[in-house]
């Protein structure tokens, strides 16, 4: 497998300095940031890229030994650079790691003790018609609770966990490498920083146990496919008492049978004879909720757009809505009646069949060019 250049990684000069090489990595930490492109499948991969770029580029000797001998070097050292990015459980080791604890505010907290629960993604479809109007709608979501019976801690009623004699209670031991030294998750307590002896029979010693939880969301009138709306609190609930992770619920809108959306604007298709196109007719176009008045004048061509105002979506979280747009489309009829083919045999007897109008013509141009 080939592997990018680790300054081309991070877009840095190879003279570039530890400040750089540090601020390069967390603008593209933000970027990449897996929470902050849940639809993007690269972005976990180009987060981990950078992440491992900088735990190379912003070490003395490792960068040292990257100069020289390239990506040679880390397997000369045996495995890598000792940066395994499928060892991360989660991305807030590997903020930890580099002491960006608190880079988005949120991520507090050592794991050693007390951890945060995970966020949930919650995917829900609704339709057209209830992103216009907003829903409430019931959520059935299956995640860890916290355990009643030893309130989380794991340890059945009236024990307590221990200390981790292996590292003190970290939840890290040191691994050496050649001369390279490395802080590795402790094997003992797996982290945790305490071991339990007694484990909960409820739970296990996990602390927590999956449970369904049914919620009420208010789905707000104008989402969009994409949209994402955040429960706070209802994630997973947190390890040894920590806070529980936020949900995440990312709405998909169904497409329409009738209408496009764009934005806030709708975009539909209403179909005209011959006569009402020609002579001008009061037609009625279907909206979302209903039916409007739309005056087609006399003389409308096919594809003639017009808009009815404020038909569209609404505003999410704000005043006012979109409009629809409606493109008139002249439909030949597939069978006449008797007295419509005569008719219209009149018709072509006294119409004016002259096209030379030039600019008729240079459509016919245009569509056999
Ligand atoms: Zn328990
Ligand atoms: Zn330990």
């Amino acid at each position: 497998m080939s592997k990018r250049d680790y300054y081309e990684v991070l877009g840095v000069e190879r003279t570039a300095t530890d400040v750089e090489i540090k601020k390069a990595y967390r603008s593209l930490a933000i970027q990449h940031h897996p929470d902050k492109n849940p639809d993007d499948p690269h972005a976990e991969e180009k987060f981990k890229e950078a992440a491992e770029a900088y735990s190379v580029l912003s070490d003395e000797q490792k960068r040292a030994a990257y100069d020289r001998f390239g990506h040679q070097a880390g397997a000369a050292a045996g495995g890598g650079f000792g940066f395994d990015p499928a060892g991360f459980t989660n991305f807030e080791d590997i903020f930890d790691m580099f002491g960006f604890g608190d880079m988005f505010g949120q991520r507090g907290g050592r794991r050693t003790t007390v951890q945060r629960g995970s966020d949930l993604r919650y995917d829900i479809e609704i339709t057209l018609e209830d992103a216009a109007a907003g829903k409430d709608e019931k959520l059935r979501i299956p995640r860890l609770e916290r355990c009643e019976e030893c309130e989380g801690s794991g340890s059945e009623k009236g024990t307590k966990p221990e200390i981790c004699i292996t590292c003190g209670g970290s939840g890290q031991t040191q691994y050496k490498q050649g001369f390279f030294s490395v802080m590795r998750t402790c094997p003992n307590c797996a982290g945790n920083g305490r071991i339990i002896k007694t484990p909960c029979k409820n739970c296990h010693g996990q602390g927590r146990i999956e449970k369904e939880k049914t919620l009420e969301l208010k789905i707000p009138a104008g989402v969009e496919t994409g949209s994402r709306l955040r429960v706070q609190g209802e994630g997973e609930a947190g390890v040894n008492g920590g806070p529980s992770g936020d949900l995440f619920v990312v709405v998909h809108v169904a497409e329409h049978e009738s209408f496009e959306r764009q934005g806030n604007n709708l975009y539909s298709a209403v179909p005209v004879t011959f006569a009402q196109a020609a002579l001008g007719a009061d037609i009625k176009v279907k909206t979302l909720d209903g039916e409007e008045d739309l005056k087609v004048p006399a003389g409308t061509q096919t594809g003639t757009i017009f808009r009815v105002k404020g038909h569209g979506m609404p505003n999410l979280g704000g005043r006012g809505k979109g409009d629809l747009f409606v493109a008139v489309t002249l439909v030949t009829p597939k069978s006449l009646t008797k007295e419509q083919r005569k008719l219209l045999e009149q018709l072509a007897e006294i119409e004016d069949s002259d096209f030379s109008d030039e600019s008729f013509m240079d459509k016919v141009r245009s569509i056999f060019s």
